[in-house]
């Protein structure tokens, strides 16, 4: 009975990655510099194995002596998705505290069971599963979409227990290519890209998720096994930079190169879009990344008219008039400004125009004039809180009294947060 109620309870929290994380995880280590890998291998405990899910074994309710690891203190989230951005700031900014307090302390094992637990729960956001979806999707609607053939109706498609997302099968490198990336000079920084990552992450592995379960149901499991492959190496990557920037935090020891955490495009951030229509030729599509409607229809590179001639963005976005498009991160502190440079594409109809806004936490904090097609393009700044768990920050188009948004082309030219 014992046996069966175990079984029960690991393949309840066992909804992402099967034995997954033991494979992330060592490839994860061999990533770090050796200074790290043998204070890790001082601990009396396995990063690899025993601290491959701690939380998956606290969650059946039966190890409250694995509370101490899996209970942070001030929030309450679920390690093993995504969670809100106020908790979810706490939390990795707690997990990086003891980390740093026990290190200090000299207890590696302590520290050990801290970065398990903190790595699966960005490892788990990585996989092909329940994980990732974020609401995007369920597994109703992908079998509505993606029927099993009869003799797969049994198979789940976002569990990992007796389902596709794990099957053990990676198409992948021997080795992970990695230099580990430092996510923070401080644990603040460092808590705001390690969320940032997470969120990242979980957009790639559900954006996989219509090919792989194809070829699992449909193919011959190739194309899901290069897939399964891509996402452990992505989930690999987040866990050895989260791991390399807990260490150098705990050991004070910054090393190489920062220059990559002074600036922040907002297109590097997973937006808060959930749907919202406006207007032509924007109606289904009331934003693009990287690119901008004209007005038939063709995808345009970002462009604006500036003093000297046109301007190009490689990165930005292209909005219909009226939208509001947001982004959430945390904490506050980290960057004091946005920065934008905004204007109508000129592919926007004549007589159309719009009104640029910039909202934090709900507030208006900076807007312009009606801008016109062919008017020079303006820069748009915004400060930002220095404190608080999390920052909404929304990119708002207004129409002006009387005018009309129909092919009008709104581009917001590398939108950044910067120091
Ligand atoms: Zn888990």
């Amino acid at each position: 009975m014992h046996g069966i109620s175990l079984a029960l309870t690991l393949s309840m929290a066992a909804h992402g990655w099967g034995g997954g994380h033991p494979v992330i995880r060592e490839r994860a280590i061999s990533c770090l510099p050796q200074w790290q890998q043998e204070m890790i291998q001082q601990a009396e405990v396995s990063l690899v194995t025993d601290c491959a899910a701690l939380q998956d074994q606290h969650a059946g309710g039966t190890r409250p002596d694995l509370d101490a690891y899996c209970k942070p203190e001030g929030a309450t989230v679920s390690l093993h998705d995504v969670n809100p951005v106020p908790a979810s700031t706490i939390a990795m900014r707690w997990y990086l505290q003891r980390i740093g307090e026990t290190v200090r302390a000299g207890d590696m094992t302590e520290a050990v069971r801290y970065m398990g637990v903190l790595c699966h729960w960005v490892e788990d956001t990585g996989s092909m599963s329940l994980h990732c979806t974020e609401g995007f999707i369920n597994e109703a609607y992908l079998r509505e979409l993606i029927p099993p053939p009869g003799d797969k109706r049994a198979r789940h498609y976002l569990y990992a227990a007796s389902g596709i997302s794990d099957t053990g099968r990676y198409d992948l490198p021997a080795e992970e290519d990695h230099v580990p990336v430092l996510l923070g000079r401080t644990i603040e920084e460092a808590a705001l890209h390690l969320q940032r990552r997470q969120r990242l992450q979980a957009q790639a592995a559900r954006q996989v998720i219509i090919p792989f379960v194809m070829d699992e149901m449909h193919g011959d499991g190739t194309v899901a096994a290069r897939l399964r492959g891509q996402l452990v190496s992505n989930a690999t990557r987040t866990s050895a930079d989260a791991l390399y920037t807990a260490l150098c935090l705990a050991t004070d020891r910054i090393e190489g190169e920062t220059a990559h955490l002074e600036e922040l495009l907002l297109t590097d951030v997973v937006s808060d879009y959930r749907g919202g229509k406006t207007s032509a030729p924007w109606r289904w599509t009331p934003f693009l990344l990287d690119g901008c409607f004209d007005q038939r229809r063709n995808i345009l590179p970002l462009e604006l008219p500036g003093e000297d001639g046109p301007q190009t963005f490689e990165h930005g976005v292209g909005m219909g008039v009226p939208f509001t498009l947001g982004w959430t991160f945390g904490p506050g502190g980290v960057y004091s400004r946005l920065v934008a440079t905004v204007g109508l594409h000129p592919a926007s109809a004549e007589g159309t125009s719009a009104i640029f806004a910039v909202l934090v936490n709900g507030e208006e904090v900076a807007c312009t004039a009606p801008m016109a097609p062919g008017d020079a393009a303006q820069v748009i700044e915004a400060a930002l809180p220095a404190e608080g768990d999390a920052i909404e920050i929304k990119l708002q188009t207004r129409l002006p009294e009387g005018a009309s948004g129909d092919n009008c082309f709104t581009v917001w030219g590398s939108p950044r947060l910067v120091k």
